[in-house]
């Protein structure tokens, strides 16, 4: 059992996410992989997590906002950095300054960027039917018509986003990519620019969607690419908890705020050390579980902000004590698993992870 200096642990083995994105550089090739560490690597820690990636070879990343690519340019003076919400205002000099490449999305970035940092790297972000941020189609014709704005830009990267690429059965995934292709082609950039479109999803969609750049978010940290399909990925996330305390209760015994549960038989209850603060969905209280060892044990009552329970009555003896370590995300249930219990997906249970207890990295360098 690890030593920590809390009731509860996370471990993130860096050597699973080193393996997940070689797994990918494999299945895309000869397309780069550029991993997103967008929302500090989706809640694991970017200043670990990313120099691991560096290590396993990337060398191209995306982040979200300007302050992140700026975080990440620190730890990784030399790498190709994506900014994938575009252009905030007023801020160009910055991105500039940090060598970090916004996705323009709009006329108007295109032009604040151009007047702004003449000359500095950006990606084209066109939307092809996700009607969040990118040029939008009926913008397109307008954007080509100036070929003298497309090539004083000169983007370094043209992008879009798949809305379903996760369900390979969604006809919109092709949709897409016909558009996408069809808008460089409009844009007079064919065979000019490397293109992306894919996301951990998009790159189990086949070599079709695979372009020049894929961007897996979700797979490095562990999450099954394709919703209901066997994940192949490995799970690089543990969070564990210490019982506290350990009771046995009578039939008709109610449970936590709100007395939402009532024992119906003679019980043993467990009390662990972690709760919503911690990244334990309210949403899980009398649905979801936690493991100890190999066995299942359901949550009674509500979650907590730093308390949950669990009824243990079926679970070993030998294993229900206090000080005893409870696995919340670990061997027996993975990301997905909790995320399904609680109504959400897998990336929510990751971006939602506690700061409260310590996190331990296991080396992606130790053992080869
Ligand atoms: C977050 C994000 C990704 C990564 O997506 P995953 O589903 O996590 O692989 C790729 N592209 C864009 C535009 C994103 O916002």
């Amino acid at each position: 059992m690890p030593e920590t200096e809390g009731p509860a642990l996370l471990t993130v083995d860096l050597a699973a996410i080193a393996a997940n994105y070689r797994l990918l550089v494999e299945k895309a090739a000869p397309a780069e992989a550029a991993p997103a560490v967008k929302a500090d690597a989706y809640g694991l820690g970017m200043a670990e997590v990313a120099p691991a990636l560096h290590r396993a070879g990337a060398r191209s990343f995306f982040v979200a906002w300007l302050a992140e690519g700026i975080r990440l340019r620190g730890i990784l003076p030399d790498a190709t950095i994506y900014v994938l919400n575009g252009l905030e205002p007023g801020r160009a000099a910055a991105y500039a300054a940090h060598r970090l490449a916004p996705c323009l999305d709009s006329r108007e970035t295109i032009e604040e960027w151009l007047a702004a940092t003449p000359g500095a790297p950006a990606a084209l972000h066109l939307d092809t039917g996700i009607s969040r941020l990118g040029l939008p189609p009926e913008e397109w014709a307008a954007l080509a018509a100036e070929p003298g704005l497309i090539a004083r830009l000169a983007p370094v990267l043209v992008m879009s986003h798949l809305a379903s690429a996760d369900d390979p059965k969604d006809p919109m995934n092709a949709r897409q990519r016909a558009l996408f292709l069809a808008a460089v082609r409009t844009l007079g950039l064919e065979r000019r620019v490397p293109l992306s479109l894919a996301n951990s999803g998009g790159i189990f969609l086949g070599p079709d969607f695979h372009l020049d750049m894929v961007r897996p978010g979700a797979a490095i940290y562990g999450l099954a690419p394709l919703t209901g399909h066997p994940n192949p990925m490995r799970q690089p996330v543990r969070l564990q908890a210490k019982i506290l305390q350990v009771r046995r209760v009578d039939t008709g015994m109610t449970v936590g705020y709100g007395a939402t549960h009532r024992t119906t038989r003679p019980s043993l209850l467990a009390t662990i050390s972690a709760g919503y603060a911690d990244g334990i969905f309210r949403a899980l209280g009398n649905r979801g579980h936690a493991c100890l060892g190999a066995v299942r044990v359901p949550m009674v009552g509500r979650v907590s902000m730093d308390l949950l329970t669990l009824d243990v009555t079926d679970a070993p003896k030998a294993l229900v004590r206090r000080g005893a370590w409870v696995d919340l995300i670990g061997p027996a249930q993975t990301v997905d698993d909790l995320a399904a219990a609680a109504g959400t997906i897998g990336y929510e249970v990751l971006t939602a992870l506690g700061s409260r207890y310590p996190r331990r990295y296991l080396d992606d360098r130790a053992a080869g």
